[in-house]
């Protein structure tokens, strides 16, 4: 029976046990396992190579993006990085070119210390992406939607490309989630996640993934994943299972309350322009006035500014000073990455208080600038 993504992940970890039945699976902490006589292995050995609790969220991975096999990773970076790991010197990757800042600064990385070259392009349009195709092009690398901007891009479009000129195509699903989106069914081989955000979803867990279509490919990561270790740990494991029982339920609400906010800021005359796609719980917006971002940020009472997205507590991000600062300022600015744009994780709370919260912050503002003019 194929079942729908709610039940795959409120089921998850259920009859993981057949000898206790516990609903809530165990997270084995044991980083070794008994072996009853030579070559006879349960199939844990040692618990970078295998753990029954990391086990169980991998499968729920693979499931979720309808993929052949799942990695889980301490952290969405390490998921990345150990994708990077399938490419050598004098490969090259094109990449989208307003995308999460960790990745931009781990690729600048890989190019000065590897040699693998990457090229920033304008996803929506192919001939961005054809002009950068030669013998030596071995992947596209695709954020959508992208981080800050909100820019989407067909996957299925960049796919064909991909497939016409035998690259692999590595989508980063963060943003979306298999819940509004699946790379895999789309044409990408590889889905990376950083699982810290929605999947995770409470703010209590760093974690990544990274899903493959393959066998093969499949074989690859784990052999990276297995020799460097930046495996998720089995407490790490059992959190983010945790978390992602209610994934879907929580984007129901963050995509709910992130439309009647985008509306909401579309009709203020603070905010000069807002960033949504209509879907999902991530939206950014420019303030009309620079100098009002840091008073904005230190006003408000519901929402938080801190850095990260996608848990349940709405978090504004200011990516020219947190997020992105790693990108130099005349390319963030070219790139619309300006110094009045917020970004904003839409959380669950009631979406009047979000909204009351937004209007008093608003109002001292208008207020203040009328005084000192
Ligand atoms: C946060 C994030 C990452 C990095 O993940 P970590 O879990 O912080 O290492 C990668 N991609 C996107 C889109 C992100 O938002």
């Amino acid at each position: 029976m194929k079942k729908h993504i709610d039940t795959i992940l409120v089921q998850s970890g259920n009859r993981t046990d057949a000898g206790t039945g516990a609903i809530s699976p165990a997270i084995h902490l044991s980083t070794a396992y008994e072996h009853k006589a030579i070559g006879q292995s349960t199939g844990f050995d040692y618990s970078r190579t295998g753990n029954p609790t990391r086990s169980i969220v991998e499968d729920t991975l693979a499931k979720l993006e309808e993929g052949h096999r799942a990695l889980a990773f301490s952290s969405g970076m390490a998921a990345i990085q150990a994708v990077l790991s399938l490419f050598t010197t004098g490969d090259e990757l094109i990449v989208s070119q307003d995308l999460y800042g960790g990745s931009y600064r781990l690729f600048l990385q890989f190019e000065k210390q590897y040699g693998i070259r990457f090229h920033f392009v304008d996803m929506h349009d192919d001939s961005r992406i054809t002009e950068k195709l030669n013998g030596r092009t071995k992947a596209i690398f695709l954020e959508t939607p992208t981080n800050p901007l909100m820019n989407e891009t067909s996957i299925s479009a960049v796919s064909s490309i991909a497939q016409g000129h035998n690259l692999l195509l590595i989508v980063d699903n963060t943003f979306y989630t298999p819940i509004l989106q699946k790379p895999i069914t789309e044409g990408a081989d590889i889905v990376v996640h950083s699982a810290t955000k929605y999947l995770g979803g409470h703010n209590d867990v760093l974690a990544g993934a990274a899903i493959v279509n393959s066998e093969e490919l499949g074989e690859k990561l784990f052999i990276i994943q297995n020799s460097i270790g930046a495996v998720l740990s089995p407490f790490d494991s059992w959190l983010l299972l945790r978390g992602m029982k209610t994934l879907s339920i929580r984007m129901a609400q963050h995509e709910k309350n992130a439309r009647v906010i985008s509306e909401y800021l579309k009709n203020h005359d603070c905010v000069s322009d807002v960033l949504y796609t209509g879907r999902g719980g991530m939206l950014s917006f420019r303030i009309t006035r620079e100098e009002w971002v840091g008073p904005f940020l230190q006003k408000l009472k519901v929402i938080t500014f801190a850095e990260s997205l996608g848990g349940v507590e709405s978090f504004i991000t200011y990516p020219a000073a947190q997020t992105h600062a790693d990108i130099p300022v005349m390319e963030r600015n070219r790139l619309g990455i300006c110094n009045r744009l917020l970004r904003f994780s839409v959380g669950i709370e009631h979406v009047d208080d979000i909204i009351s919260d937004l209007e008093n912050v608003f109002n001292q503002l208008r207020g203040e600038a009328i005084i000192h003019g």
